[in-house]
């Protein structure tokens, strides 16, 4: 037999694993929607960087072949060509370049070519020649060599674009300078005027101002930016996804909705296994009271039936002393047998309540005089003078519809515990009146009363009040639950309330009428 205690440690650790087990679940499957999603996500990130990478590449692309063809028509030693030439040819060849400075090996100005008439050719030797712009090197490189300057000059943005070659053995220098409002105002919203960049990037310079295009704000962390790695390097590209704002918006919710799910499926399971525990707890409960009941029902059983058996013996062994002793032995024998009785009726009709066969014959009929029939054969089966029966019945209760059989298991109960629990009081009273539609019983003793921790229980079946459990008044704890469940059956129900000044009073009220 596991022990009380064994029982207690078990279903604490039992609670315990499942609650470990439940919340190591739930961060598991918290743990897998998440990566699961991150990964719906990634692959959405990839995506849009392939596009960034493929638009800067463009733009890159773009000017560099600009850049080339313009260095075609240049000859240091006829320049004369390019400046004829080239600006004819500029607007289809190399819309990119504003304008053309050659210098000679001692970086002095040999030509400066702008292609639009309003260009200031003349700022851009001062830049070159002025040593203003940091990091320009062109002395620096290697023969061919193609390198880049871009940077903010006079808040304005410049791309230079700068070579070295050689001719007849000497070094000369080609610098390029990009037209960078044609670059903003034509080149690149031409290049994003595609449905899978349009209206959903943006271009911002070296001070993060925007260049091109639109905030991305809305779009959370999907925005997927890159620099233009060779040419206009100080310049950023940014392209949010096309459903940018919604997974944005689906990444918050996702957070808040998973984790309402996982809380609530945790809670469930919780709630479940704790509801388990309880019904076990509540099923071993009335276990330990049946048996309990069925050890008081067989004492309750042998006690009368010893009697009857010893004062029988006495009398078939002629063993009475005098005519009175032997009536009274039969006295006792006879009221023996009917408390026996009575006991055997209220477990059978417990049974039968407890099968859901209880059956019910209702007649209309004359509550008082049932009661004061009931109340007179009590009187009978009890024969002692204390405490005193005092009855006050009305004589004006409209008739009403009962099971004649059933009302006497109930008053039997009720004064059969008036007579226990009241001990040696004076009276117990029992009262029958009419209060509006309904006709009321009660039964009233000057006992100790119900103790208030057992008030709630005492209508449960097997329940028994906790002083009589150990020593005190013996008892099954069925007569209660079958005076409730009788005075329900009449559609009525009952109730008990302290008595004034000690004692309890039992009120069961049933319907007038038929
Ligand atoms: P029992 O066989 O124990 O009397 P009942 O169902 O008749 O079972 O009553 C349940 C419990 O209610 C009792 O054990 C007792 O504690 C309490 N009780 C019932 N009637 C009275 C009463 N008249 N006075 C005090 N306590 C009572």
């Amino acid at each position: 037999m596991v022990t009380v205690r064994a029982r207690v440690l078990l279903r604490a650790v039992l609670l315990a694993v499942v609650v470990v087990a439940s919340g190591f679940l739930a961060w598991w499957s918290w743990r897998t929607s998440a990566a699961l999603a991150a990964l719906g996500d990634r692959s959405v990130i990839e995506s849009t960087a392939l596009l960034v990478r493929e638009k800067i590449d463009r733009v890159e692309a773009t000017i560099i072949a600009g850049d080339n063809a313009v260095l075609h028509l240049v000859n240091p030693d006829d320049l004369d060509t390019l400046a004829q030439r080239w600006p004819d040819l500029a607007e289809r060849i190399s819309p990119t370049v504003r304008s053309v400075l050659v210098l000679d090996e001692a970086l002095r100005p040999l030509r400066v070519v702008a292609h639009r008439e309003d260009d200031d050719r003349f700022e851009l030797v001062a830049w070159v020649t002025g040593g203003r712009l940091e990091g320009l090197d062109l002395a620096g490189k290697e023969v061919g060599a193609h390198s880049h300057w871009h940077g903010a000059v006079d808040g304005r943005s410049v791309l230079l674009s700068y070579f070295t070659r050689e001719s007849a053995g000497r070094h000369y220098y080609v610098v390029l300078e990009a037209d960078v409002d044609y670059i903003r105002s034509e080149l690149l919203p031409k290049l994003f005027d595609d449905p899978l960049a349009r209206g959903r990037f943006n271009i911002t310079d070296e001070n993060h101002r925007l260049v091109i295009g639109r905030s991305l704000r809305s779009a959370g962390g999907f925005v997927v930016s890159a620099p233009f790695p060779t040419t206009l390097y100080n310049w950023q590209l940014a392209v949010a996804p096309r459903r940018a704002p919604e997974l944005a918006a689906r990444s918050r919710r996702r957070g808040v909705i998973e984790g309402s799910y996982v809380g609530a499926s945790l809670l469930v399971i919780l709630a479940g296994v704790s509801f388990l525990l309880f019904a076990a707890r509540q099923e071993e409960q009335l276990n330990t009271l049946k048996s309990d009941f069925i050890a008081t029902v067989s004492h309750e059983l042998k006690t009368p039936l010893s009697l009857i058996r010893m004062f029988g013996e006495m009398l078939a062994g002629d063993r009475a002393p005098t005519p009175e002793k032997r009536a009274q032995y039969l006295d006792i024998i006879v009221r023996e047998s009917e408390r026996l009785s009575a006991l055997i009726e209220n477990v059978l009709d417990f049974a039968r309540l407890e099968q859901g066969r209880a059956a019910y014959e209702f007649t209309a009929a004359d509550l008082g005089a049932t009661v004061r029939r009931d109340v007179e054969a009590f009187r009978f089966r009890e024969n002692r003078e204390r405490p005193a029966l005092v009855v006050e019945i009305a004589d004006d209760i409209a008739p009403v519809r009962l099971d004649a059989r059933a009302m006497q298991v109930l008053l039997f109960n009720l004064l059969d515990n008036a007579f226990k629990y009241a001990g040696d009081t004076d009276a117990v009273f029992v009262r029958a009146r009419q209060e509006g539609a309904r006709a009321v019983v009660e039964v009233e003793d000057r006992g100790p009363g119900i103790d208030p921790d057992d008030a709630r229980r005492i209508f449960e079946r097997f329940y028994r009040g906790r002083a009589v459990r150990s020593g005190g008044p013996r008892g099954t704890g069925i007569g209660l639950s079958l005076v409730k469940h009788i005075a329900r059956a009449h559609g009525g129900d009952v109730t008990a309330r302290a008595a004034s000044p000690t004692g309890t009073i039992f009120r069961v009220a049933i319907p007038v009428g038929g």
